[in-house]
């Protein structure tokens, strides 16, 4: 599209950023909404955050997406930091306010939680995450917006599981509410009651070994999620439902969470469908 003096400009800044889908996914809405405005990908070095974000803001940027390694770095550098952000300790969405604030958000958990209610409406029906047990299985950055979303979301319990404890435990600590904390080995131990899994580790991506976990005590009615989408079914998926557990992947979180930054930047909440995961598939799949 032409740049006109009213294009609406935001982006994704990340290093390296090349591989990032979010171009990819904005670039279908704005053109489905016939939107005036552009979103690419900004390279910004690790050192050079502030830096760039304040010229981005100074250029009349509506606002960016923020990706590895500078989400810790985009707390910081914002004016307005929202409580979700602030309790996941990264910032995933900056919007630019017109008289020059800007505001930090995290879309992490909004994207979690909506991808399972979108995909099983009768997870959801049957009272979400506050129908019984999750276990979350991480401890790193992507697992703290899941612990968020279910505790905001009214969990009755979420059992943490991460090899290195201590991180769980301050995973569970910062979260508070329903949040437990199980050891490493006692992972399968954990499944029993569960009504939901999640993976929340880098275990099951393309190029890294399975996640080492039997699902043998798991209830059959569990619903299994998995926020690795590189494979889209992962070990975990398939292992899950050739046991006959409902499973969902995590293209749809991160399709989700992209939602409120475009809503935010460019005025319209665009919506999920199968058209707009399709195009995001293609490039995960190649040619
Ligand atoms: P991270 O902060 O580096 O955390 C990595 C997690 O994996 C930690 O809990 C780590 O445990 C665990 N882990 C690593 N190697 C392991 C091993 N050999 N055995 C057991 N556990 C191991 O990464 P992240 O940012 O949270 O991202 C995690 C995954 O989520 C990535 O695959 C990322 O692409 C994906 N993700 C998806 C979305 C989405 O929208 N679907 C969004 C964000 C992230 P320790 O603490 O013991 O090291």
């Amino acid at each position: 599209m032409t740049e006109t003096g009213k294009t609406i400009r935001a982006g994704v800044m990340g290093w390296p950023v090349g591989h990032s889908l979010s171009p990819r996914l904005h670039g279908y809405w704005l053109k489905k909404y016939g939107v005036d405005g552009t979103y690419e990908a900004i390279p910004v070095e690790p050192d050079r955050f502030s830096e760039r974000l304040g010229q981005l803001a100074g250029a009349g940027y509506a606002g960016v997406n923020v990706t590895l390694p500078h989400k810790e770095a985009a707390l910081h550098a914002v004016h307005t930091v929202s409580p979700e952000a602030r309790r996941i300790g990264a910032v995933n969405t900056i919007v630019m306010h017109p008289d020059g604030t800007l505001e930090g958000r995290n879309t992490d958990a909004f994207g979690f939680l909506e991808n399972l209610k979108s995909s099983r409406p009768g997870w959801s029906a049957a009272q979400g995450p506050a129908g019984g047990p999750a276990v979350l299985i991480g401890a790193g950055g992507a697992a703290r917006a899941v612990a968020w979303a279910l505790v905001n979301g009214g969990a009755t319990e979420v059992r943490i599981v991460n090899r290195t404890l201590s991180k769980a435990e301050k995973v569970a600590g910062d979260m508070g509410g329903p949040c437990v904390v199980r050891p490493w080995e006692d992972r399968e131990a954990a499944l029993s009651g569960a009504r939901l899994l999640v993976n929340a580790t880098t275990r099951g991506m393309a190029g890294e070994p399975p996640l080492d976990l039997d699902l043998s005590n798991l209830p059959i009615e569990a619903l299994v999620t998995d926020i690795v989408y590189t494979p889209l079914l992962t070990p975990l998926l398939s292992a899950a439902t050739a046991r006959g557990n409902p499973v969902v992947d995590g293209l749809g979180m991160l399709l989700h969470q992209a939602r409120p930054g475009f809503e935010a930047w460019f005025g319209i909440a665009p919506e999920v469908t199968q058209g707009l995961r399709a195009h995001v598939l293609e490039a995960l799949e190649g040619p």
